[in-house]
């Protein structure tokens, strides 16, 4: 598989019947910028439709999985090829930054989430906000110790990122304390609260992601088909997707009541210190 594929990714083939995707902007902590997103779907249905690919691994270069949405870039969805059928990306208002984030953010990590195959993210160092977009869509999470996660995006006035499943991640106490302090949540307990498989060893991550995911890709891909699909299926019967489109309703309100009070701009701005501060710990 040609490197150059991709600009902001590599996409491999590390084992039989096993393809990953690693994030290759470490300088920029993988922050994922609309063009890593869209190279990413485009990744992710290369390995939904090789009927050789059983199992998906989702990687990152460098000491931290993913600092988040890359806020620095300024870009419209339509200045790519769009992926769903949404439209309107340069209405005036809320509505063409809410199908922006609906194509972009939501509309991408849903689809991801509902690749008929089993994914695995592997995950060390910092997971911030959008970060998290990419590792719980997931259907396993592989962490490295040193691995913490955490949303702190409420200090920018919203209610969280916009793949809003902390509820089913963390449960709901432990997802209000998360969301209303920001702080971050370390591997171990992410583990105990049964966010994330299994913790191991820096050093370990790569080679144990990839044990399981061979022994993954050695069963019938109707049977994984079917229990991904099964276990989604009880979510779904739990409300999740509709819950999940009540705080993406909730979120773009957060961003347009800042673009009325803060003088077009979509968050608050006291948030940028908070979340720097947050982020750094
Ligand atoms: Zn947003």
């Amino acid at each position: 598989m040609p490197d150059n594929e991709f600009e902001r990714i590599r996409y491999d083939i590390p084992a039989p019947g096993v393809a990953r995707i690693t994030l290759a902007r470490a300088e920029r902590r993988n922050a994922q910028d609309y063009q890593m997103l869209h190279e990413l779907d485009t990744a992710f249905q290369k390995a939904a439709l090789d009927d050789d690919v059983q199992v998906l691994v989702l990687a990152a270069d460098g000491p931290h999985f993913s600092a988040g949405h890359d806020l620095t870039s300024v870009a419209c969805a339509d200045e790519l090829e769009t992926r769903t059928m949404t439209g309107g990306f340069r209405q005036p208002g809320q509505h063409g930054p809410m199908v922006n984030e609906e194509e972009m953010y939501l509309g991408m990590c849903w689809r991801w989430r509902n690749m008929p195959k089993p994914t695995i993210a592997q995950v060390q160092g910092k997971v911030i906000a959008g970060g998290l977009m990419l590792v719980w869509p997931c259907d396993m999470i592989i962490a490295s110790a040193d691995a913490t996660f955490s949303d702190p995006t409420v200090a920018f006035g919203v209610n969280g990122h916009e793949y809003h499943t902390h509820l089913w991640e963390v449960g709901p106490r432990k997802a209000k304390e998360m969301l209303f302090r920001g702080h971050a949540l370390t591997a171990a307990e992410c583990e105990k609260l049964g966010m994330v498989n299994h913790v191991v060893a820096r050093d370990e991550l790569e080679s144990f992601t990839l044990a399981i995911a061979v022994e993954i890709a050695a069963r019938p891909a109707m049977g994984l088909k079917l229990a991904k699909l099964s276990v989604n299926q009880g979510l779904e019967a739990q409300g999740q997707y509709t819950a999940m489109q009540a705080a993406f309703g909730l979120h773009q309100l957060g961003h347009a009541n800042a673009r009325v009070v803060f003088d077009g701009f979509p968050v608050d701005p006291s948030g940028i210190e908070v979340i720097r501060q947050l982020s750094k710990g």
